[in-house]
């Protein structure tokens, strides 16, 4: 997959090429790219922002930057599949695990980073010519600047492509690859400052393991998204529980 950030700071996004992230970027599993939106500036003080229109606090991130940078990322050949534009945005479509799993599927991803009050809104109306454009939020409050968001979404997107995670069978069973979220897991020593782990884990009987696995999924998911338990697909898990 091939990933494009777009940034006044690339200095941010330099975390990016560590742990499993950076080890895809080097294996060629990820084609990483992060690009300075001040390269597209033409003034002496590489100025990326000016006063809104209409007054008002703050400043707003000018067109034409923003408008060569997008043109330097998208391919030459326009008869191709659009690549999908993220625009992180308070204001944009909460980004969820489903959506983590339809933009792991695509080829071609890039992610243009705002700052101040943000970008100005017809570079968003421009892009759709040669993008699909999705903006997309990282939650209900305000950061300064989308390069944050960027490696929320990147690392949450990436570790779903095959060969990033070295064991894909750990994201079979995490929180919100179905409703509930993940029951809680132990590890050695089986009693620790007096607290011990619960007994059905040590016996080693596979059904008993997954009953008591899914109960507390659906007590924990009760108790912390209550949101999410009316999401619940009883019949499949009434399913799990006759196969197991
Ligand atoms: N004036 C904007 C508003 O009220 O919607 C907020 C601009 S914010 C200070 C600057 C930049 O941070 C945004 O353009 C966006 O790139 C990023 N940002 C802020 N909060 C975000 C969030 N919750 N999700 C994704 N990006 C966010």
């Amino acid at each position: 997959m091939r990933l494009d950030v777009i940034s006044i700071f690339p200095e941010y996004l330099q975390p990016l090429s560590l742990s499993l992230i950076g080890r895809a970027a080097e294996d060629g599993i990820l084609d990483l790219n992060v690009t300075n939106l001040r390269d597209f500036t033409e003034d002496k003080h590489r100025k990326v922002d000016d006063t809104p229109y209409g007054g008002g606090a703050g400043m707003v991130m000018m067109p034409e930057p923003w408008g060569r940078a997008l043109d330097s990322v998208r391919p030459a050949d326009a008869q191709g599949a659009k690549p999908t534009l993220i625009v992180p945005s308070p204001a944009g479509a909460v980004f969820n695990q489903q959506m983590a799993y339809d933009l792991a599927e695509e080829e071609h991803l890039v992610f243009a980073c705002g700052r101040y009050e943000g970008i100005d809104e017809r570079v968003v109306d421009y892009a759709h010519e040669n993008f699909n454009v999705i903006p997309v939020s990282i939650g209900d409050y305000v950061l300064n600047g989308g390069e944050v968001a960027v490696m929320v979404m990147v690392e949450a997107i990436a570790r779903l492509i095959p060969g990033v995670i070295g064991n894909p069978e750990s994201l079979v069973e995490e929180s919100h690859s179905d409703v509930l979220l993940e029951y809680p897991v132990y590890t050695k020593p089986a009693s620790w400052r007096g607290r011990e782990v619960p007994e059905v884990l040590l016996g080693g009987n596979h059904q008993r393991v997954g009953r008591f696995r899914r109960d507390e999924q659906i007590k924990r998911t009760a108790a912390r998204r209550p949101d999410l338990i009316t999401q619940m697909d009883v019949p499949s898990l009434n399913r799990r529980d006759r196969d197991a």
